[in-house]
């Protein structure tokens, strides 16, 4: 009815306006960063319940991270959406599914039991191993992320090769031998232990088989669900969209959202045609195109404008400009500097420049394409004194006291001894507190300091544990392991307190007040491997993604844009970086980059071993050897570890900074 219209529709721009207020059936918004097009989602949402054509219980909004699905479940709440009944269900496709597979997995499949597969680093080495292929750490986190494009894109491990050799992927090895760590992967998880084990992908593809095998599965869901709502859905795969059609059946209730130019997601299968065809398969859908951009200044979008013009081999109907609403702002700002550190320290300055003027760190990012990049850049931070959160915290979830405690936690999720209040909304810290008691969780500090590390580390789960229930009243045991394992996999990310870290990959359709985007490095961004060595390989694809992340960095910002880079990495390392290829043209003629070498800052932190040369974020650094020295190490600490092993009463001694690496665990493990 027109009043509810009239407050959904209220502070919309006319086209926002039409994509919340079009009737029941296929809608689909094609619009650029900061549009408003997550806003446009939540408002049509609220429309279609408060004009009485679904109840909140029966949408399925599908978020790209928890935290999406957290703040669009919020706003849902301030719009009074829903009311005393079920509340709308906004939820990842992985936490949407797992839900789901739980409740029809007896049905479907029986007594056999099945656990969530946290970490599958350990048992692709273990596939690897047996296929007589590489277990290096690279080899196993490229076979991984091999086999995780596989089954995003709906590739059994038979179709590998010639699926790509047809598509001309630069495999990391042998076709062959990938396809046969696949399929020896598989085979491990469906005999590993008790019941089977499934990773995240498993999850989609037992859902999606769950409802097209079983009629009475999917009419018992389809009666449950009769709306269905897609953020970010340039990025969805093959494997998700099978389960977005499981879902739908017959029906076209579905309004999507996305902007082809940030799909950044295509090394797990995703894909912008679904995106782009929608029209196609639904020829009744209102489209809508958005082009005022309400996030950033119009410095900030005028340079969002020319990254994303200079993309070549443009995708068809993606030819946005956006115009920029807000007031005008400080132009985006470009820094040279002679190394890392440098950069580092130059970047926390500016981020104390920002605090004292009176900007939050929680209003501030740092974005960076790899992971590794951030190790630096919390030394300069803590070396400030400035409060950070890394999104991600991989090193947490390798600690095996916090691994032992996950699976505590998993096999506490099967019990139903269990008393049924604990397991949801305050109740829940409590049993994770009684979960890991016997790890080593006491109720006062232990004395010893291994004790004391462990003690803090299962700590840690709690605490994260309680931060992720002020995001989400509703966590219980089951969702808390989701979002521990998509921790774990460092890809959703945590909570943000302080000045956030994050790759850009994780700060997908986030914003900052401040934004700065360091390592803008040729070998960087564009990655190295995007670069490629192989000339028959699709490289220009690659490199185009790589602009995208770009794109996707920039319009993160509403108003303070830094972006740098580091002609070395090392302090005083050799000069042999250039600025990244993607900022040629950006950079105003007439004034040049400013170029900062900051004085050579007393770092404190690890060195080498061998020559004292500091360590940088690499594996190398993790076993206390620089770039030069990498060598036998492995083999050395793994010697110790296992002199360790057999006589458990000495005390191991390893520099606190070593962090072991997967491929060293399970060797000890085995
Ligand atoms: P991304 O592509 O990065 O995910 P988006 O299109 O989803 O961006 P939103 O996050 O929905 O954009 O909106 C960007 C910002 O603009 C938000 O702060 C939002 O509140 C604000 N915004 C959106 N629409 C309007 C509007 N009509 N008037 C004022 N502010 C708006
Ligand atoms: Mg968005």
């Amino acid at each position: 009815d027109a009043m509810s219209v009239d407050s959904m529709t209220a502070g919309l721009d006319p086209e926002q306006s039409a994509a919340v207020a079009a009737p029941r059936g296929p809608v689909c918004v094609l619009a650029g960063a900061g549009t408003g097009k997550t806003r446009t989602i939540t408002r049509r949402i609220a429309h279609l319940v408060s004009a009485g054509h679904v109840s909140a219980g029966q949408v399925l909004a599908v978020t790209f991270t928890a935290r999406a699905a957290g703040e669009m479940r919020g706003r849902l709440r301030e719009l009074g959406v829903g009311g005393e009944g079920p509340p709308v269900q906004a939820r990842t496709f992985h936490a949407a599914a797992l839900r789901q597979l739980k409740y029809f997995w007896p049905q479907v499949v029986g007594d056999t039991g099945w656990q969530l597969l946290d970490r599958k680093f350990a048992l692709v080495s273990q596939s690897a191993h047996r296929a007589g292929v590489s277990t290096s750490t690279d080899s196993v986190r490229d076979l991984a992320g091999e086999i995780e494009w596989a089954k995003g894109s709906l590739v059994a491990p038979e179709d590998y090769p010639a699926v790509a050799a047809r598509l001309r992927r630069e495999v990391p090895m042998d076709a062959a031998k990938v396809a046969s760590v696949y399929a020896g992967y598989e085979d491990l998880k469906s005999h590993g232990g008790d019941g089977m084990l499934l990773d995240f992908d498993d999850l989609l593809l037992h859902t999606a088989a769950a409802l097209e095998e079983h009629s009475a599965v999917a009419d018992e869901f389809r009666e449950r669900y009769r709306c269905f709502v897609v953020d970010e859905y340039q990025d969805v795969t093959p494997l998700q969209q099978r389960v977005l059609d499981a879902w739908l059946g017959e029906r076209d209730d579905l309004t999507v959202v996305g902007d082809a130019n940030q799909t950044i997601y295509s090394f797990t299968g995703a894909t912008p045609r679904y995106l782009l065809d929608f029209s196609r398969r639904f020829p009744d859908a209102t489209v809508v195109r958005l082009e005022r951009d309400y996030r950033s200044t119009p410095e900030v979008v005028s340079l969002a404008n020319r990254v994303i013009g200079a993309a070549r081999g443009r995708i068809a109907g993606t030819r946005l400009q956006l115009i920029g609403q807000r007031a005008a702002g400080p132009e985006p700002e470009f820094t040279e500097y002679d190394d890392e550190p440098a950069e580092a320290d130059g970047v926390a300055r500016a981020i104390k420049r920002l605090i004292s003027k009176g900007i939050a760190p929680a209003e501030i990012a740092v974005l960076y394409r790899i992971n590794a990049q951030s190790e630096v850049h919390e030394q300069a931070l803590t070396e400030m004194q400035i409060p950070y959160q890394v999104r991600g915290g991989e090193g947490f979830f390798n600690r095996p006291e916090v691994r032992q405690g996950i699976s505590a936690l998993r096999s506490a999720s099967g019990r139903d001894d269990l008393p049924e209040e604990s397991r949801l909304g305050e109740g829940l810290p409590a049993l994770v507190r009684a979960v890991l008691a016997p790890l080593g969780l006491t109720a006062t500090e232990p004395s010893g300091a291994q004790a004391r590390e462990k003690w803090a580390s299962l700590g840690g789960l709690v605490q994260v544990t309680e931060e992720l229930l002020v995001q989400d009243p509703e966590l219980n045991l089951d969702t808390l392991l989701v979002e521990l394992a998509a921790r774990a996999e460092a890809r959703h990310p945590p909570v943000v307190q302080g000045v956030t870290l994050a790759s850009l990959h994780a700060a997908k359709g986030l914003e900052w007040d401040a934004v700065f985007l360091v390592g803008l490095a040729d070998g960087t961004l564009p990655i190295s491997h995007a670069l490629g060595n192989d000339p028959s390989a699709n490289n220009d694809a690659a490199i185009e993604e790589e602009r995208r992340l770009l794109y996707v960095g920039v319009t993160r910002a509403r108003e303070h844009l830094h972006l740098s880079w580091a002609l070395a990495r090392n302090e005083g390392g050799r000069k042999s970086r250039r600025r990244s290829r993607f900022l040629s043209g950006l950079i105003p003629e007439d004034s040049p980059a400013s170029r900062i070498a900051a004085p050579p800052s007393k770092k404190s932190g690890p060195k080498c071993r061998l020559c004292g040369k500091p360590l940088l974020g690499t594996a190398a650094t993790m076993l206390g050897r620089c770039e030069s020295h990498p060598s036998d190490v492995d083999e050395a600490l793994l010697d110790a570890l296992k002199s360790w092993r057999l006589d458990k009463s000495r005390e191991l001694k390893v520099p606190a900074y070593v962090v072991f690496s997967d491929t060293t665990l399970t060797a000890i493990a085995e």
